[in-house]
């Protein structure tokens, strides 16, 4: 199947040929005849999928201008859930639409809107941007009436990032007929839900296995200590050489002391999270993609959407909070059928984390000791003790609780009630002091 049989005009085959597109992924084979017949369509793909031209490309077909179009409203609507989705697919979608005649803009915070509006009163066809500035323009007069193509890109995301107020604001100023895309990672109750709110009679494209990792991706995890893992990092990336790696962390915290230790072993790295700037944020990921920085250091901001080509390595420096966040992250590599190695760093608490990632992808993965960083298999997790201890206290608290109450009953009128008064404490600290120190001998 080639993208010509697909019936894509030939300004676009020349564009993508241009960019290295040989022959459709296989949700672009299934979506873009969808997408030119004007039917709503419910993708649930997988990041690198190859689903920003699934739609991308029907959508600049369809919204291409005639010699005798004059319009100058905003035609199309593409909402993203980050500003460097956004981005992202503002510049895929200006590389396929090279020589139409269609102006295309990127709407998303941290710029300047009285310039964006601007923008926009000049005349724009296709607008990308978060939901949040979407909102914010048209709430400065903007008009979505003319829309005729809407795409949700990273649905799921959107509904985590808790766009759902904003999406169900956004839709009804739209005109009654439009054609809705919503693509999606996963299809979640949610999801499912907000698609029976947007979509009339929709095609259902699912190109793969609900929140399957992608194939072509080497998973392994190395069992480490907490305390070594920045330096069994460091030591991965400077003994196998690697030249590029995305290293993601739980929190801004861990990402931003690991950038230290990173920056102290003589690694160029770079970090991105939320209390960055965008301004940050898009040099640092532009100077990671240049090969100016070898190491980039990211929250789950990063796991999804953003491409970075050929990415080879991606390591789970922490496990994400949420498992899905496994399958976007390892997501960044391995894209567009090519090779890619996903590496965990397990220490005791990620052990119990893995199983739920094993459980969502159904599969097991690998774990191996790295020489010279093998665990320490006396360490134990701080929060089983912690709950160990507060339950054992809990019951000895109880139990002192009911036998105070049997002595009370039997001895009441035996005892004062200052001596009641001194005794509770003392015994209510001692016993369970002691099991205490018990737990804490035992393991
Ligand atoms: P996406 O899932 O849209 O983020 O795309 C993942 C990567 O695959 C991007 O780098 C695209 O440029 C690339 N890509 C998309 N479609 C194709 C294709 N048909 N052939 C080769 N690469 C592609």
């Amino acid at each position: 199947m080639s993208f010509e049989k697909l019936g894509v005009i030939k300004q676009l085959l020349k564009s993508i040929k241009d960019l290295g597109y040989e022959k459709p992924t296989t949700i672009q084979k299934r979506a873009i005849p969808l997408v030119l017949a004007k039917s709503d369509v419910f993708a649930t793909a997988q990041t690198g999928t190859g689903k920003t031209a699934a739609f991308g490309l029907p959508m600049l077909q369809r919204l291409r201008k005639t010699t005798a179009d004059e319009s100058r409203a905003i035609r199309g609507l593409i909402l993203a859930p980050t500003r460097e989705l956004s981005i992202q697919i503002y510049e895929d979608l200006q590389n396929y639409a090279k020589g139409m005649d269609l102006d295309i803009s990127v709407l998303v915070g941290g710029k300047d809107i009285e310039t964006q509006q601007k923008l926009l009163k000049k005349g724009v066809d296709i607008i990308i941007g978060t939901p949040g500035r979407v909102m914010e323009l048209v709430s400065k007069g903007v008009s979505l009436a003319s829309i005729e193509i809407f795409v949700l890109d990273e649905a799921d995301r959107m509904l985590d990032m808790g766009f759902a107020k904003d999406i169900r604001v956004i839709h009804p100023l739209l005109p009654k007929r439009h054609q809705t895309l919503l693509f999606s990672a996963t299809s979640s109750d949610k999801v499912r839900k907000l698609s029976k709110l947007l979509l009339t009679k929709p095609d259902f494209v699912e190109v793969s296995k609900k929140n399957s990792t992608v194939e072509t991706i080497n998973q392994v995890a190395y069992l480490v200590d907490t305390d070594k893992k920045a330096a069994l990092l460091a030591y991965i990336i400077g003994s196998r050489n690697f030249r590029q790696v995305l290293v993601f962390t739980k929190t801004k915290a861990s990402a931003d002391s690991l950038i230290a230790e990173l920056k102290n072993d003589g690694l160029k790295c770079g970090v991105i999270h939320g209390d960055k700037t965008q301004a940050h944020r898009l040099k640092t990921l532009n100077e990671f993609k240049e090969g100016k920085i070898k190491v980039l250091v990211a929250t789950d901001i990063a796991s999804r959407g953003l491409d970075i080509e050929d990415l080879p390595f991606v390591i789970n420096y922490e496990l994400p909070s949420i498992p899905e966040d496994y399958v976007h992250r390892v997501g960044r590599t391995g894209r567009a059928g090519k090779d890619g190695i996903a590496i965990s760093l397990l220490d005791i608490y990620d052990v119990f984390d893995i199983k739920a990632v094993e459980k969502l992808i159904g599969k097991k993965i690998q774990k191996e000791v790295v020489e010279g960083f093998e665990p320490d298999k006396s360490v134990r997790r701080k929060d089983q003790d912690e709950v160990k201890i507060k339950s054992e206290y809990k019951s000895a608290e109880k139990k002192q609780s009911s036998k105070k109450y049997s002595t009370k009953k039997s001895t009441f009128k035996k005892l004062d009630s200052k001596k009641v008064g001194t005794k509770k404490p003392a015994e209510a600290k001692k016993a369970p002091a002691s099991k205490k120190r018990k737990t804490t001998k035992r393991d």
